[in-house]
């Protein structure tokens, strides 16, 4: 399970890396692409500002010498450079024009006509009505005779190429972008599993110091425990305060002999060194067993412990686990449930060959915050109440182990108060 947290991180911080790197990228093409087209489109239109005052000037300098004009069809030549202009009269009579193309003059003439941007000042226009979009690019100057205006020179130029190649030079950006993205993701995840190997191993250590350490003490528990017994069947202490204090190191032993052996398979199952050995068992069974096992408890409470469901019920699993899986719900009911309660033990075959084991108390119940972390190591409710009766909050971890080990679910449905029902699924 921590593995895959490992690799949970290593994942995120490459998608959190990719993320900040695709902002980074996004950004820095519209910053390219805005000042492209801004340096682009100043420049050609200072030309185009230029253009547009000598041709003004010219036209003026062709009014008063309208001589020069006789033989106008020469001034009527079609723009070769995309450049063209038109000089309309006050009337809106053209004056002379050297035009646009063919396909782009009806466009051109439409702008003009409907013109209202200030003279000098630039304007580009897009031809949307057409499937190849066209764009100009116009200004327009006033021509003054004596001091008045007596037409209006528009000159422009089509930009269509242009834009075009900027958007080019945007895709291709874009394209190289993507790229780039792709090794970032790359690197970031090689990285990040880098960074992670020190965690690994630091948290390897410490799994095996745990695993180790709860493997060692098992047997000075042990020999500790075997002694205390002896003691306690000793004839010749009829001390009864020493008998007391027999009493409590034996209990005192035994929920420390439980602690290391939860703490062993905790290690054990982190290390994926927990196997399952299947076998056949009747699940029934198994729970009436669990039933005798916790009656001595049960009845110091004056609860009643029933057994619902099938009779006999065959499925092939761990029966050390399953059995374990049982004691741990069973304990924890009876546990956490008051004096003259009621715990229930239902063992279900479901279709498909799904066994359903449920446990159900009357007890004091699980607030529905507490029950997204019951399952966590060491969480408790009410540490003190339960280190009182013996718990040391790794038991439905250790269930939780066990379910996902065979493959199955386990759920709690609880409510403050009322009590609490575990559902395990599992399929046999
Ligand atoms: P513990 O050793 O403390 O019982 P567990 O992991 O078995 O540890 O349970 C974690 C916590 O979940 C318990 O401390 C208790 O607060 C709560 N809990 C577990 N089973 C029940 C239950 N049947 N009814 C109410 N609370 C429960």
């Amino acid at each position: 399970m921590p593995i895959n947290v490992f690799q949970q991180s290593r994942q995120k911080l490459t998608l959190y890396y990719s993320l900040i790197m695709a902002v980074f990228l996004i950004v820095l093409i519209i910053v390219v692409h805005q000042s492209m087209e801004w340096s682009m489109e100043s420049e050609q239109a200072r030309e185009l500002v230029d253009t547009a005052g000598r041709i003004a000037g010219g036209q003026e300098y062709l009014m008063q010498h309208p001589e020069l004009l006789e033989d106008a069809d020469d001034w009527r030549m079609e723009s070769s450079d995309r450049l063209f202009f038109y000089v309309f009269d006050n009337e809106g009579e053209p004056v002379n024009f050297s035009r646009a193309s063919e396909q782009l003059e009806p466009f051109v003439l439409d702008v003009i006509g409907k013109w209202n941007t200030d003279p000098g000042e630039v304007d580009v226009v897009t031809d949307y009505s057409r499937r190849r979009q066209s764009r100009i690019m116009m200004t327009s100057q006033p021509m003054m005779a004596d001091g008045e205006q007596v037409a209006t020179v528009y000159v422009g130029k089509d930009v269509t190429a242009m834009y075009n190649g900027l958007e080019k030079a945007t895709y291709s950006l874009a394209g190289l972008a993507v790229l780039a993205l792709a090794l970032a993701a790359g690197v970031g995840h090689v990285l990040a599993g880098e960074a992670i190997v020190p965690l690994i191993e630091a948290y390897e250590k410490q799994r095996q110091f745990a695993a180790d350490a709860s493997h060692e003490l098992r047997t000075p528990l042990s020999v500790v425990m075997a002694s205390a017994d002896l003691l306690d069947n000793d004839p010749s202490i009829t001390s009864p305060f020493l008998k007391q204090v027999i009493g409590d190191v034996r209990d005192e032993v035994k929920k420390m002999t439980k602690l290391v052996s939860d703490l062993l398979f905790v290690a054990r199952s982190d290390n994926q060194a927990l196997k399952l050995k299947r076998s056949k068992i009747d699940v029934a069974a198994a729970a009436d067993q669990t039933i005798r096992l916790m009656q001595p408890l049960a009845d110091k409470k004056q609860i009643s412990l029933l057994r619902e469901g099938e009779a006999a019920l065959v499925a092939k699993l761990d029966e050390q686990k399953i059995k374990q899986l049982l004691l741990i719900l069973v304990d924890n009911a009876v546990k956490y449930t008051m004096e003259g309660g009621k715990v229930t033990v239902r063992v279900l075959l479901l279709a498909a060959g799904k066994i359903r084991i449920e446990v159900e108390d009357t007890g004091i119940g699980i607030s529905k915050e507490d029950k997204t972390k019951i399952f966590d190591r060491f969480f408790r409710v009410d540490k003190a109440r339960s280190r009182e009766m013996g718990g040391n909050g790794l038991g439905l971890a250790i269930a939780q182990e066990i379910v996902t080990l065979h493959g199955g679910t386990i759920n709690v449905e609880s409510e403050l108060g009322k009590g609490t029902k575990f559902i395990v699924t599992v399929k046999g």
